[in-house]
């Protein structure tokens, strides 16, 4: 009986992976075309001051929409993505139109800055920190607008060559961002070896409070702090309770995002907020006087 069982187990693992490497090449075999027949889209989560909560920055996410497969995460089609070599494609599609709403955004007069996700792949590039510079100066976005975000177990790969490009990047003007720190391949050597701007302090951290009743945060207390006494700025993800919110500004922290401020929108939806928001924007004409 007991081997019975076992045998089950070994074949309904085996069914399992059989399944996930279909889809994987399902998913690696229709990524191919999804810019071509403009299944790609992006979304801008705003980023917030604290404790104003006035949006100050967006991130952009990226969304896969197949006609038969539906909505595929991120967290599903970027590894595949890396694998097949086709991040190199979708994340300079990614750059190009996340800075186009940027420019468009800075012409309005909005006073915001946005940041883009990096595969670490595409930082075996030599000349991606020439190509971003190229698309800044093309579409005169200021490169102090622009933030690429890295993250951690990117940092695991190659050190030495990550170092290295992510000085050539802040050398053409754009902030770096340590993204998902403490998500569990945090160590501090990293931290201090790399050269970033800006950290985020991942949303299991954020979150990590409400779930011990009574205990003051003590991680983000000094991850904050440890940030601020770098020299970065520090950004806390996730936050999506009053409570949460109320933590991080009680460690010092100036930047947050996460569902509290709003998930991520088209840019349509953003623009509006950000519109609302400027005193100085232009208003609309006053309705017509009743003639005499
Ligand atoms: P990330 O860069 O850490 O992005 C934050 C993720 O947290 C997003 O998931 C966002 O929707 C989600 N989030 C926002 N607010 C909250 C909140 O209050 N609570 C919780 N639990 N989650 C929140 P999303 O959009 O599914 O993206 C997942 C990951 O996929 C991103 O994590 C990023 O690593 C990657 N990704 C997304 N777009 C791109 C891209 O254009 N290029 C690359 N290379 N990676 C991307
Ligand atoms: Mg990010
Ligand atoms: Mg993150
Ligand atoms: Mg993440």
């Amino acid at each position: 009986y007991a081997k019975q069982r076992g045998k089950n187990r070994v074949e309904q693992y085996q069914a399992g992976y059989d399944e996930l490497l279909r889809r994987r090449g399902t998913l690696t075999g229709e990524l191919r075309h999804a810019i071509d027949r403009d299944q790609l889209r992006l979304v801008f989560q705003p980023v917030v001051a604290l404790p104003s909560m006035r949006p100050v920055g967006c991130e952009a996410l990226l969304r896969w929409t197949h006609p038969e497969l539906g909505p595929v995460r991120p967290d599903e089609f970027i590894p595949v993505a890396e694998e097949s070599g086709l991040i190199n494609r979708i994340g300079a599609w990614v750059l190009e139109n996340a800075c186009r709403q940027l420019a468009d955004w800075l012409a309005a007069g909005h006073d915001i800055w946005m940041s883009v996700n990096l595969s670490p792949k595409e930082l075996h590039n030599a000349d991606y920190a020439a190509q971003v510079a190229d698309i800044l100066t093309e579409l005169g976005v200021p490169p102090q607008r622009l933030v690429l975000e890295v993250t951690e177990h990117a940092v695991a790969t190659d050190m030495e060559e990550l170092v290295r490009r992510l000085a050539e990047l802040r050398e053409t003007g754009v902030r770096i961002a340590l993204d998902d720190f403490g998500a569990g391949y945090s160590s501090l050597t990293q931290l201090r070896t790399l050269p970033v701007d800006i950290l985020k302090i991942d949303h299991a951290l954020v979150a990590e409070p409400e779930s011990r009743t009574g205990t003051a945060a003590p991680l983000v207390d000094v991850v904050v702090r440890l940030g601020h006494r770098l020299g970065l700025e520090v950004l806390a993800e996730g936050i999506g309770t009053p409570a949460q919110r109320g933590v991080v500004e009680e460690a010092g922290c100036r930047l947050g995002q996460g569902s509290l401020f709003g998930w991520g929108v088209p840019a349509e939806h953003l623009e509006s907020r950000l519109r609302a928001l400027r005193p100085t924007g232009p208003r609309p004409l006053p309705a017509p006087r009743p003639a005499p």
